[in-house]
C-alpha cells in the first residue's frame, strides 16, 4: 500500500516519498500568541498531530517542528493595551496554549520552536540574503526581501504579483524599493521590544522566522511543510522565496494545508463575535469528543461548527466506550479464529486504505461506525463466532493514531455520567432509590406509580433498562 498526500504545490495527490528513507522532517506553522487559542488552532494542531502519529505508525522516524510566533505587531499592541511587557505576555500565552494542546490530546512536537529563541539564526539568515543580493537594508534600519530577485515567486499560490510596479502604497513603508518587497527585519519604534542587529535595533518579520527555524532545526530541505490554508499567501510563498533564494534547492517536498473553520456557516471573526475559544470547548468537552468531532472531517476540508457538532460526537464516543466495556465484560467461548482474523484483517485494511489516502480521517470515522455496528450486532447474539475482545482490542490499537478511545472504558463512562448527572442536578443515590421505589410499586402492581417514577427520571436525563438481573440505568445523550 502506498501513502498518498495532496500536495498544494502540484495540486495533486502524490505518492509520499521522504528525502531520507525512513525519516520524515515536518514543519507546521504554529500560533501567534497574541490572544487565546481558538478552535481553528485546535483543528490544525490535531491534524498535524494525527499526521505525525500515522507517519510513525507507517514506521517513519518523524521529526516534527511547530513554532510559536512570540513577537509581532499584534502581541506588542495587545500587551501594551493591558500594560504588560510583550515578552511576558507572549510567555504567559504560550504556557496556557501548551496546556490546552496537551488537554486536547496532542503529543508535543519534537521541537517547539520560538521566534525569540532564534534571533541570532534569523539575523544570520537575513545577512546571507543581503550578501547574496536577495535583500537590502533601508536607511531606516528595515530589511526587505527583493522580490524581483526570485522569479519563481507565486508558484505555490499561483498568485501573480506585480513585482516591479511602483504603487501608491510604497510611501507607506519608506525605504522599500518595490511594492511587493516584504520585510525581513523591522526597525524598532521608540520603547518597543527589540534586539540589536547589524541594521540597528529591531525585530524579525513574521515570514523570516519560519525560514530560519526550518533551517536551524531541520536543514535546507524538508519533507512536509504544513499550516492553515490562510497561510499559503503570502506567508508560505515568502518562506519559499527566502529559503530557496538562499539554497537553490526545493524547500519542502509536500505542502500540506489544513482547512478553515466556520461557525454556523459563517467565517469565524472578531467583528462577528462568533469566535470559539479552545478553553471554552475544553471546559465543556473532553479530548475524545473534540478530536472525534474534528477528525470526522479530513484535515484539508473546511469545517462548519454547527450546534450539533460536538453533542453528536459526545453521543458517538459514549456509545463506543459503552460497547467496548460490554465486550470486555463478556467471555467468548465459541470463537472461530479464522473468521475473527479475517474481520481484524478487514478492519486494518480499511483503516490503512483511508489513512493512506491523504490521511482521510473522515473515512476512518465512517468505518468506525460500521465496525461498531458489526460488534453491537454480534454482541446481541447469544453465541457469536467472533472473538469480539480481540476485534475491539485491534480497533483501540488503531485508534491510538487518532488518539481517541484510549481511556479505560469504565472510567470514561463513569466520568461522562458524572458530568451529565451534575448538569441535570441528579445524584446516583437518587437514581438508586428511584429504582427501588419503582420496584416496590411494581411488586404492588401499582403501575401508575412505577411509570410515573420512570417518566420523572427520564425528564432528568436518566433511562431505566429492565433486565433479568433487575433494573440498570444509563444517561440519555
Ligand atoms: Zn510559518
Amino acid at each position: 500500500m502506498t501513502l498518498k498526500v495532496y500536495n498544494v504545490m502540484t495540486r495533486q495527490k502524490q505518492e509520499f516519498k521522504s528525502l531520507t528513507p525512513g525519516v520524515v522532517k515536518m514543519y507546521a506553522c504554529g500560533i501567534t500568541v497574541s490572544a487565546d487559542a481558538h478552535i481553528g488552532h485546535a483543528y490544525q494542531s490535531v491534524a498535524f498531530d494525527v499526521i505525525t502519529r500515522y507517519l510513525r505508525y507507517r514506521g517513519y522516524d518523524v521529526r516534527y517542528v511547530r513554532n510559536y510566533t512570540d513577537v509581532d505587531d499584534k502581541i506588542i499592541a495587545n500587551a501594551n493595551a493591558v500594560g504588560v511587557d510583550p515578552i511576558e505576555f507572549a510567555e504567559k500565552n504560550i504556557v496556557k496554549t501548551d496546556a490546552e494542546m496537551a488537554a486536547l490530546g496532542n503529543e508535543n512536537p519534537t521541537i517547539m520552536a520560538r521566534a525569540t529563541h532564534c534571533i541570532d539564526d534569523i539575523i544570520a539568515f537575513v545577512q546571507k540574503l543581503i550578501d547574496s543580493g536577495h535583500a537590502y537594508a533601508s536607511e531606516f534600519g528595515d530589511v526587505y526581501f527583493k522580490l524581483d530577485s526570485f522569479p519563481q515567486y507565486g508558484k505555490l499560490s499561483h498568485i501573480q504579483t506585480n513585482k516591479n510596479e511602483t504603487g501608491v502604497r510604497k510611501s507607506v513603508e519608506p525605504g522599500k524599493l518595490n511594492d511587493g518587497d516584504f520585510a525581513l527585519w523591522k526597525s524598532a519604534k521608540p520603547g518597543e521590544v527589540s534586539w540589536p542587529s547589524p541594521w540597528g535595533a529591531g525585530r524579525p518579520g513574521w515570514h523570516i522566522e519560519c525560514s530560519a527555524m526550518n533551517m536551524k532545526y531541520l536543514g535546507e530541505q524538508i519533507d512536509i511543510h504544513g499550516g492553515g490554508r490562510d497561510l499559503v499567501f503570502p506567508h508560505h510563498e515568502n518562506e519559499i522565496a527566502q529559503t530557496e533564494a538562499l539554497t537553490g534547492k526545493t524547500f519542502a517536498q509536500y505542502w500540506v494545508h489544513c482547512g478553515l473553520v466556520k461557525v454556523n456557516g459563517q467565517k469565524m471573526s472578531k467583528s462577528l463575535g462568533n469566535g470559539i475559544l479552545l478553553q471554552d470547548v475544553l471546559a465543556k468537552y473532553d479530548a475524545d469528543v473534540i478530536r472525534f468531532a474534528l477528525l470526522r472531517n479530513t484535515y484539508s476540508t473546511d469545517i462548519d461548527i454547527t450546534d450539533n457538532f460536538f453533542p453528536d460526537a459526545v453521543r458517538h464516543i459514549y456509545k463506543m466506550y459503552s460497547v467496548i466495556r460490554d465486550v470486555n465484560a463478556r467471555t467468548f467461548d465459541n470463537v472461530n479464529s479464522d473468521k475473527t482474523a479475517e474481520m481484524i484483517g478487514k478492519i486494518v485494511s480499511e483503516f490503512e486504505t483511508s489513512m493512506d489516502d491523504n490521511f482521510n480521517t473522515s473515512g476512518v470515522t465512517a468505518s468506525l461506525f460500521s465496525w461498531f455496528n458489526f460488534i453491537t450486532a454480534e454482541l446481541a447474539k447469544k453465541n457469536t463466532e467472533y472473538d469480539l475482545r480481540a476485534i475491539v482490542a485491534k480497533i483501540v490499537e488503531l485508534m491510538s493514531v487518532l488518539n481517541v478511545l484510549q481511556f479505560d472504558p469504565s472510567d470514561y463512562i463513569a466520568s461522562a455520567q458524572n458530568k451529565i448527572l451534575a448538569a441535570n442536578g441528579v445524584s446516583e443515590s437518587e437514581i438508586e432509590s428511584a429504582i427501588a421505589s419503582r420496584a416496590s410499586a411494581k411488586a404492588n402492581k401499582d403501575w401508575v406509580t412505577a411509570d410515573a417514577i420512570r417518566n420523572e427520571m427520564a425528564t432528568r436525563g436518566i433511562v431505566f433498562r429492565d433486565g433479568p438481573n433487575g433494573t440498570t440505568w444509563d444517561v440519555v445523550l
